[in-house]
């Protein structure tokens, strides 16, 4: 279902329900425990809340969790008086809240689908699904939570752009021309409006605000530039012969620093190479789309525009520091902004190296008769299975096979897994949020997410049985789909 007035007039009835539940402890000066994911989404979600909160003068603490977890509602409940928020997660988990946090007041904001209908009297949940709304396109959970913020006080509006980025970092750009739409639409409106955010299109290479041209042109690998994606020497060659300068007064030239006439100059040479290449101009129109733009941020730096904002988000939560990714989300551009950028560094270095390590390893790819399996065993960090896990699913020869990948949890006897669809398996019915929670709970684990991208952790010696029932339970996914067709 779309996102009718109707329905998001509900969901921001919920919205307000949340907002007075909160205002409620927060004038009360009684503690309040945000807990919320650890990539960019939930980085966003918690920056939002946290901010609103300190705007109340609330009296509150905020813990990034790399997934939901028994043990954290068995701390919340035993140790921890005081209102509970849960942002970008806690929704797929209600029978674990129901069981053990029944008695306490609890905020849900998420967009994960919601895992059963009812919910104790003590919780409100915000959640777009519960209105029929998509979570995984049309709303993030720093959406979410930016629509609660705003109801604890309208002048929260200049948050919208966090949210902004949230949805960015969760993939949600689906609409024509990779742009934000659903309810995703109304919050990038109120970022506009609240002189934060600048929409255009343009030609969208990654690096757009921080790389040289050339660099960034050769990073781009959707679409693949035959000759140039890969090669910035030829990138380089390319650029010169077109006369676009590659520096201003000894400095690069960023794509941003381009001219009407250089961008237009560009995207036709660009656009021969992939039409001689025989690919259509679907593939060309891919060179542009939706850019968003952070109006009030320096030019040349990561948080100017927020596709690499969001970037910069998981790499902190990814590395392990997601407290220096709240604090660029809150304005900090000093100390925690420079350590935020090496762990950003960091980050790239390990994809580099994973990526590397696949090519020469590529037997650790598995295909099985529904699935890819990607075996990362102890050789890739499990916090890093996420990333290779999206990036190996753009890249797979057959869009029938949805990817799943799994590494060791060092010490903990479990392994971490993160699956990933594409939207072609997704209009053929696929929901991987459903086959992860299905697969987990026959194999004593836990699992769940969104129909695209969904994860779960399961004991290591179940690991067979898992990837066998996942296989099944995408099988039998298509085949229902296609009967019922
Ligand atoms: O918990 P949460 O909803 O924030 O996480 C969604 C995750 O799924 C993100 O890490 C995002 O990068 C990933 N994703 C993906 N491919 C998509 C959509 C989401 O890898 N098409
Ligand atoms: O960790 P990863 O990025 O692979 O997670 C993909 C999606 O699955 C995220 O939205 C995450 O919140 C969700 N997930 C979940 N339950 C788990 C593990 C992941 O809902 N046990
Ligand atoms: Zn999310």
């Amino acid at each position: 279902m779309k996102a009718g007035s109707d329905n998001v007039d509900s969901l921001l009835q919920d919205a307000s329900k949340a907002a007075t539940m909160i205002l409620e402890y927060a004038e009360r000066g009684e503690r309040i425990w945000v807990e919320s994911h650890l990539d960019a989404d939930g980085i966003s979600a918690a920056s939002i809340i946290g901010k609103a909160l300190c705007r109340l003068e609330a009296n509150f603490r905020i813990r990034i969790e790399r997934w939901f977890d028994e043990k954290i509602v068995d701390e919340l409940a035993s140790e921890k008086p005081g209102l509970i928020i849960f942002t970008d997660m806690g929704s797929g988990y209600l029978d674990i809240l129901d069981a053990k946090l029944s008695k306490r007041d609890l905020v849900i904001l998420d967009h994960h689908q919601p895992a059963r209908e009812k919910v104790p009297e003590s919780f409100v949940q915000v959640n777009p699904h519960l209105q029929g709304i998509d979570g995984s396109r049309d709303l993030s959970g720093a959406g979410t939570a930016y629509l609660v913020a705003k109801k604890l006080d309208e002048s929260n509006i200049d948050l919208a752009h966090l949210a902004v980025i949230g949805a960015l970092g969760d993939i949600q750009d689906k609409y024509e021309q990779r742009s934000l739409g659903g309810v995703n639409k109304l919050v990038v409106d109120d970022a506009v409006g609240s002189g934060h955010l600048q929409v255009e299109t343009d030609l969208l290479f990654f690096g757009r605000e921080t790389r040289p041209i050339h660099k960034a042109l050769a990073y781009t690998t959707d679409p693949y530039i035959p000759g140039i994606s890969g090669n910035q020497d030829k990138a380089l060659a390319l650029i010169t012969s077109l006369d676009i300068k590659i520096k201003e007064e000894e400095k690069w030239r960023a794509l941003r620093d381009l001219s009407q006439d250089e961008k237009k100059r560009l995207f036709s040479a660009l656009a021969e190479i992939l039409a001689s290449g025989g690919l259509d101009s679907d593939v060309t129109m891919k060179l542009i789309g939706t850019v968003y733009t952070l109006k009030l941020e320096e030019p040349w730096t990561l948080m100017k525009d927020a596709r690499e904002f969001s970037l910069l988000l998981n790499a902190t939560g990814r590395m392990g520091r997601p407290s220096l990714g709240i604090a660029v989300c809150v304005g900090d551009r000093g100390k925690m902004l420079e350590k935020a950028n090496t762990s950003l560094e960091e980050y790239r270095r390990n994809i580099m190296t994973y990526l590397n390590w696949l090519g020469d390893n590529p037997e650790r790819i598995e295909e099985l008769d529904n699935i890819y399996v990607l075996h990362g065993e102890n050789s890739i960090d499990e916090k890093m299975i996420s990333a290779i896990s999206t990036i190996l699913s753009t890249n797979m020869p057959k869009r029938e096979k949805p990817v799943i990948g799994y590494s060791v949890v060092p010490d903990e006897g479990v392994i971490k897994i993160s699956a990933r669809a594409n939207e072609f398996l997704i209009r053929k019915g696929l929901d991987l949020g459903e086959i992860m929670s299905k697969a987990a709970e026959k194999t004593m684990g836990k699992g769940g997410g969104h129909d695209i991208a969904a994860g779960g952790q399961v004991p290591y010696e179940k690991k067979k049985e898992f990837i066998r029932l996942a296989d099944n339970l995408v099988r039998d996914s298509l085949r229902k789909k296609k009967l019922g067709s």
